[in-house]
């Protein structure tokens, strides 16, 4: 018997029999509710530890905010304050370690992130950032045209006052890199089924003891919510409050066209990335401004303003348009944590979803599986809604 099926057949057993004192015993039953890229997230780094995980997803995996996301991994340079921007380049760390454990197979795009200003406020606020970015130890430096032009020798910036290079960020394609976690996951023996809704949360002694779902009642020892957009629906089941706040984006997606960026563009006017199938992905705003238009004249619209910055993209067609709702806690910081008034149930409800997944993975296996509390995570808290 290899070790993984000895630690899948004797998970909360073996598990238990090695914590330390004062541990939570690991739980024999996890049900994750999400197929997104934080709930498969949360599924593999438990799984991999042994642990018995149901995955539950109403629809298919990537079908909420992670199939609409730019995904962007990344730690520039609204990650404030100090604490969340370590949390982030924590995350940028969790992609390298993943990537090595998928042997390159989630097709990470490492190339850094290039953005750049006219002369004017953003400009000045870019040399800023840039700055206490630097201070924090970032590795991210100003580039002059020379450099420009070698980083992204397709785009033709209109004369620019500053431009930044954050080397070690990166990007990928979100729902294909949700389906290889949750098919890595599925072959370690996490139990996945879609599509399958959660209608109702089963209580009892204040805590969680099954989920009714389209497909029956599920019955576990620790209920993961990971359900983006839902989860203040689900979480008010058990008389929780999950304040988000509504924030729409909107990305057009080009047909696949020959390698033109190896790294993020964040132009003036549009932000810029080439997925794995040659696809170009372009938007214009990280959460400013509220545009739910998603009609083919809009995503043109989104493709000319990208096409001004890299004139090869007229040779390609829009080909379809996205809106997704980001997962925003009405702070915009993360919330993260079992729920002090029902303690088996863990929320995981975030923004910048796609960079913190592997972190939030990781901490949420220490939390869960082992009954320690990550400091790092203490801002993060429901409670600090009240
Ligand atoms: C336009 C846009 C751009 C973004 N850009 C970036 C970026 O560049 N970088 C970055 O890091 N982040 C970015 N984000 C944020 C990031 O995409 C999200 O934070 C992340 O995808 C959230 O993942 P999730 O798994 O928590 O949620 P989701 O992907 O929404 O997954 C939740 C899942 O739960 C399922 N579900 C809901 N209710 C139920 C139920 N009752 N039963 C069963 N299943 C249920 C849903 O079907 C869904 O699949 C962006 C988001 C958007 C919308």
């Amino acid at each position: 018997m290899n070790r993984r099926r000895f630690l899948r057949i004797s998970a909360g057993v073996s598990v238990a029999a090695f914590l330390p004192d004062g541990a939570r015993a690991a739980p024999a039953r996890i049900v994750v509710v999400g197929g997104g890229i934080v709930g498969s997230s949360i599924a593999y780094h438990l799984v991999r530890r042994g642990a018995q995980v149901t995955l539950l997803e109403r629809a298919k995996p990537a079908s909420g905010a992670t199939g609409n996301s730019f995904a962007w991994i990344n730690a520039t340079f609204s990650k404030q304050p100090r604490n969340y921007f370590d949390f982030n380049v924590l995350g940028m760390s969790g992609w390298r370690r993943m990537d090595q454990e998928f042997s390159g197979d989630l097709k990470i795009q490492w190339g850094g992130c290039v953005e750049w200003y006219p002369v004017g406020a953003t400009a000045d606020a870019l040399r800023t950032d840039v700055t206490r970015a630097q201070q924090w130890g970032y590795a991210v430096h100003f580039v002059d045209q020379i450099e420009f032009h070698r980083l992204l020798p397709f785009v033709m910036p209109e004369p620019f006052a500053a431009a930044s290079f954050s080397e070690r960020e990166g990007a990928l394609d979100p729902v294909y890199a949700t389906q290889t976690i949750l098919e890595r996951a599925k072959q370690l023996g996490v139990n996945v089924m879609y599509p399958c809704e959660v209608k109702g949360l089963v209580r009892a002694n204040g805590k969680v003891s099954a989920v009714e779902t389209t497909n029956g009642r599920v019955e576990l020892d620790t209920l993961v919510l990971a359900s983006g957009v839902q989860t203040p629906h689900l979480a008010a089941m058990a008389d929780l409050r999950v304040p988000l706040k509504i924030s729409p984006g909107v990305l057009a997606h080009t047909s696949p066209v020959a390698p033109l960026l190896d790294r993020v563009a964040l132009a003036p006017q549009a932000h810029m990335k080439q997925n794995p199938d040659g696809r170009v992905v372009t938007g214009s705003d990280f959460g400013g401004t509220p545009v739910t238009d998603s009609s083919p004249e809009f995503g043109q619209k989104l493709m000319d303003r990208a096409a001004a910055y890299l004139p090869e993209l007229t040779q390609s067609k829009l080909e379809f348009v996205t809106l997704g709702w980001r997962v925003m806690p009405q702070d915009e910081y993360p919330i993260l944590g079992f729920a002090d008034a029902c303690p088996n149930l863990y929320i995981a409800a975030t923004h910048s979803g796609v960079t913190l997944a592997p972190i939030i993975g990781q901490f949420a296996a220490t939390e869960i599986l082992d009954g320690a509390r990550v400091e790092m995570l203490a801002p993060y808290r429901l409670s600090r809604f009240g």
